[in-house]
């Protein structure tokens, strides 16, 4: 496919839930201003803190079918029981202004991305061990007995792919992954910039 925007990169970032992605893409955000969120569109209901447009856009389930009937998702997942999408318009608005672009989408997802855009860098968030995980999401909290083990079911799937990943950084250290992560960012736009493939 067609690599429309050759200069700016596409960071897709994944990680089992709880690993703490939203943290470290925050951090990241902070400290490199060029780096943006795409919005995604999604059919869950709205967290409390959570404002419309910003941490998403939340959507019935048939305003998200006709998102994909006129082909505006570049990807799609069911994940525990909604929907949730990228959008293309987004990320292709954002890489035209010259940003680089961050999606933060499971597994399913990102291969989706992968198939459409190789020229994305695919990251792998984990936990230092499946054990931290648990004790994160715990502390969490609101989740019961089985919604947790399903979660865990998922977690675990989830960490079997990050072999498919180009680099896999372990959640130790907010600060520590986010500079491990913008070293990677920088290498890449080097690369880039330099006309070389970098995979
Ligand atoms: P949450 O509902 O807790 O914000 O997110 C649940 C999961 O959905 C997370 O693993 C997150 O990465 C994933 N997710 C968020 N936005 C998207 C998206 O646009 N596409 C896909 N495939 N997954 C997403």
């Amino acid at each position: 496919m067609r690599v429309q925007h050759p200069g700016v990169l596409l960071l897709v970032i994944s990680g089992p839930g709880g690993v703490g992605k939203d943290t470290v893409i925050e951090r990241l955000k902070q400290l490199d201003p060029n780096l943006r969120s795409s919005v995604s569109f999604t059919t869950r209901q709205r967290r409390e803190y959570e404002l419309d447009d910003v941490h998403y856009t939340f959507v019935s389930i048939p305003r998200f079918q006709e998102l994909i009937g006129r082909g505006e998702l570049l990807e799609n997942a069911l994940v525990n029981g909604h929907f949730y999408g990228t959008s293309k318009t987004r990320v292709e608005k954002l890489q035209e202004a010259g940003h680089d672009v961050i999606l933060k989408i499971e597994v399913r997802g990102a291969n989706q991305v992968r198939e459409k855009r190789p020229d994305g860098v695919f990251i792998f968030i984990t936990p230092p061990s499946m054990e931290d995980l648990m004790i994160r999401r715990h502390q969490r909290g609101a989740e019961s007995g089985d919604v947790m083990e399903q979660r865990q079911r998922l977690a675990e799937w989830e960490m079997s792919n990050a072999e498919f990943y180009d680099h896999i950084v372990i959640n130790d250290d907010v600060d520590r992954v986010a500079g491990e992560i913008l070293e990677v960012v920088n290498r890449e736009r080097a690369l880039r910039k330099a006309g070389t493939e970098s995979r």
